[in-house]
């Protein structure tokens, strides 16, 4: 998973824009809750490290040490698949993502089934918004990344890639050309030009993989959240209905507005923004989300929050319905029973119907109001 420094220095818009999901229960800091006697206690901790951001982590458990057992394989998943997904650092005795860019062109690479299974999620997302959402756009990305992180050397930089440089970039980004093997558990990049970047889905994919493990170390009831990218397990053991999910304004790191709440019961909530990570030439933002058919950042959307039970594919829908015409985003949402909020760059929200039962803002205004 690419590591990269998180530089969104976030314009606190006052109006309009949704962003950043975040827990009420992971404002907790403390670290445990008392419960009832016998009963299980809320318990809740923070890593950093892993997917360029910070995890949060809330469980009910009847002592430290059983809530030790779940954070350690929460935690142990996402580090490994971290490793695995990583396209900028090799780790001793595993063939990641590096190294598969590496070998483009070359022989296939033999590679764990994460591996294999997460790109198969990336080629099925590639198909299913016709090439919107693009594991293989690596050449493009990476032209991107270079202006993005001169820029915020130094701002008296800032410059943004003429098209011909992205164009000739963009010679060989199709995820028709990954070869998988699944039975020899294998990747190949058919052209040495090829590239992957996996930013998309990776973390998706890690998150809900970190949620089996935990559920299957006995998890109940907890919530994990990678940087806006949150997961719910079970329900809250105080005959709560539902999860509450607190969404902040734009930007929104520790302590920023919460604008909305969401109502969860089950399965994952992930937002893509436009404010995660970006420069600014000429007074223009320049984010880092790059629809396929411009080769430029995609426009109109500012944030989108997607509701899905697996948190990979909201995951990707979540980067599809930034990139994608509205209307395109809504059908591709009902196709997956997925449920969404759109926050425009003029102010303007949508939120498909299921979004607006589970929102706050959405059931008391029809239109949110922030
Ligand atoms: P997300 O925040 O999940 O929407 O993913 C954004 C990340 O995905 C970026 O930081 C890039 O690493 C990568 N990315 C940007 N544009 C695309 C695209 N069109 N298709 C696939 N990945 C992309
Ligand atoms: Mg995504």
């Amino acid at each position: 998973m690419p590591v990269r420094i998180a530089r969104a220095a976030a314009i606190a818009l006052a109006v309009s824009a949704i962003l950043a999901l975040s827990l009420y229960a992971a404002r907790d800091r403390g670290w445990r809750q008392a419960g009832a006697p016998g009963q299980t206690e809320k318990f809740s901790t923070e890593f950093f490290g892993t997917f360029d951001t910070v995890v949060s982590f809330t469980a009910y458990a009847k002592d430290a040490s059983e809530f030790e057992r779940y954070l350690e394989a929460v935690r142990d998943e996402m580090t490994r698949l971290h490793q695995q997904f990583d396209i900028y650092n090799d780790y001793e005795g595993i063939s990641n993502i590096k190294a598969v860019n590496e070998a483009a062109g070359m022989a296939p690479v033999k590679v764990s089934p994460e591996i294999i299974g997460m790109l198969e999620t990336a080629k099925e997302a590639y198909a299913d918004t016709g090439g919107a959402v693009n594991a293989a756009l690596g050449p493009v990305l990476s032209v991107w990344h270079g202006y993005r992180e001169r820029a915020t050397e130094n701002s008296a930089d800032a410059r943004v890639p003429s098209y011909a440089e992205l164009s000739s970039a963009s010679a060989h980004t199709s995820c028709d050309d990954i070869e998988i093997d699944r039975g020899d558990s294998t990747v190949r990049l058919r052209y040495p030009d090829m590239r992957l970047d996996v930013g998309a889905i990776a973390k998706g994919f890690a998150v809900q993989r970190a949620v089996e493990r935990a559920r299957a170390a006995g998890l109940k009831s907890g919530i994990l959240n990678a940087g806006g990218n949150v997961a719910v397990i079970g329900l809250p053991p105080d005959g709560r209905e539902a999860w509450s999910i607190g969404v902040q304004a734009p930007g929104g790191g520790a302590g920023s507005e919460v604008i909305d709440i969401l109502s969860l019961t089950g399965g994952s909530a992930v937002t893509s923004g436009n404010y995660q990570r970006y420069f600014t030439a000429d007074g223009v933002r320049y984010h880092h989300i790059i629809d396929p058919a411009t080769l430029y950042p995609a426009k109109g959307v500012k944030a989108v929050t997607v509701l899905h039970p697996d948190s990979a594919r909201a995951d990707a829908l979540s980067t599809a319905a930034f990139i994608l015409p509205y209307a395109e985003a809504r059908d591709l949402m009902a196709k997956h029973g997925a449920e969404a909020v759109w926050i425009f760059e003029d102010g303007r929200m949508e939120m498909t119907d299921g979004y607006r039962r589970l929102s706050k803002a959405g059931k008391g205004a029809g239109r949110a109001v922030m």
